[in-house]
């Protein structure tokens, strides 16, 4: 018997990766995707219980509680953040879908980094687009000129990543207004900001300050990385309001689903005591990349919360052997490892592995 046909473009597109699933019975610290090890605050597991109790309803279509209370939570004395200027998708990486269905026709070409956050291949092929990928420097960050030399006519959108998934590098204020000067103001850039509250660095950049200046600019967030909210699916656009509006009207209604919406708003009124969690990942980075750096590994300067290991051939051996002690890492073949900051025990669980990896 045969089926109808898949369309190629999605016939052909390499299987997404989901982080390695714990065997059952084995003690094991799942550290592939990139998730916050700390269980949800009590506050948000009360108003997602409460939450369940109206699931008989759609939730709000259009996102109104959320959507106020995050505006307001952007919004600074200097800098107000119009609900207007705002879209959400089932997670950022449906949000990447909708900001590409609205831009991207058959054939259009969607510039990014590589390597670099695996859905963007295969959202842009879904969208119909065709992918042209910037490989990195050697030193593993973005390579913002040859973006920029990577822009045709054809070109839609350009996806920069920062800090970037899967070598943890993060570009700089100034480097990424340089660069918007450069692209052509019809094309969109979006700034992938998964990992926002994961940068300590000077000149860091200031997405909304460019995404107020440039209308071209459009950021992308997420809840899953910081705010600990991965099984709930929830990321979001910030960008001018005609665009977010042409998102917004490409996106799937209720998309965000209610239980999920009353977890953001308890976790924005919740912030700072994430961010006290987030300091404290922050503070283990630091920790386990001077640790890394004293072994002698080559381990680029991570602004977010996951390190990366550039061991090449290596690579799925010893993704193998750290996973017979325990350790679930995401290895991506011939390339290398991106381990995710978790508990210290975790942690330490690594620095062991790594120093018997140089040994090996
Ligand atoms: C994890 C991640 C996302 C977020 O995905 P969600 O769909 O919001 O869970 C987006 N971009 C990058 C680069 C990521 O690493």
């Amino acid at each position: 018997m045969t089926t109808p046909k898949i369309r190629s473009a999605v016939a052909s597109l390499p299987a997404y990766v989901p982080g390695a699933r714990i065997p059952d019975g084995v003690q094991a610290f799942k550290v592939s995707s990139n998730e916050n090890p700390y269980p949800p605050l009590p506050s948000v597991v009360d108003a997602i219980t409460e939450a369940a109790l109206t699931v008989n309803r759609y939730p709000d279509m259009g996102n109104t509680e959320m959507t106020d209370a995050l505006a307001a939570f952007l919004s600074t004395p200097q800098r107000e953040v119009s609900a207007e200027r705002l879209a959400f998708g089932t997670g950022s990486v449906a949000a990447l879908g909708h900001i590409l269905s609205t831009f991207v026709d058959e054939g259009d070409e969607v510039v990014f980094p590589w390597r670099s956050f695996e859905a963007y291949p295969i959202v842009t092929s879904v969208a119909g687009g065709k992918s042209v990928r910037v490989p990195l420097t050697p030193d593993h960050r973005l390579d913002l000129d040859a973006m920029v030399e990577a822009v045709t006519d054809r070109t839609r959108v350009v996806l920069v990543c920062t800090p970037n998934n899967p070598t943890g590098t993060a570009v700089s204020h100034s480097q990424v207004l340089r660069f918007l000067h450069r692209i052509p103001d019809d094309v969109i850039v979006v700034l992938d900001e998964a990992y926002v509250e994961f940068v300590r660095k000077d000149d860091a950049l200031d997405a909304l300050a460019l995404a107020d200046q440039f209308p071209n600019v459009v950021v992308l967030r997420t809840f899953s990385k910081a705010y600990g909210l991965a099984g709930l699916r929830v990321g979001y656009v910030i960008a001018h309001p005609d665009i977010a509006a042409g998102i917004r009207a490409a996106s799937t209604p209720f998309g965000v689903n209610l239980v999920a919406q009353v977890a953001v708003v308890a976790s924005l009124r919740a912030a700072d005591e994430l961010n006290t969690r987030v300091d404290a990942l922050i503070d283990e980075r630091t920790r386990v990349w001077t640790a890394l750096r004293e072994l002698g590994w080559d381990v680029p300067p991570s602004q977010a919360n996951f390190v990366w290991f550039p061991t090449g051939t290596r690579t799925e051996e010893l993704a193998a052997h750290a996973r017979t002690r325990g350790l679930l890492v995401r290895p991506f073949a011939g390339e290398g490892i991106r381990v995710t900051i978790g508990e210290p025990e975790a942690n330490d669980v690594l620095l062991e592995l790594a120093a018997e990896w140089l040994t090996q």
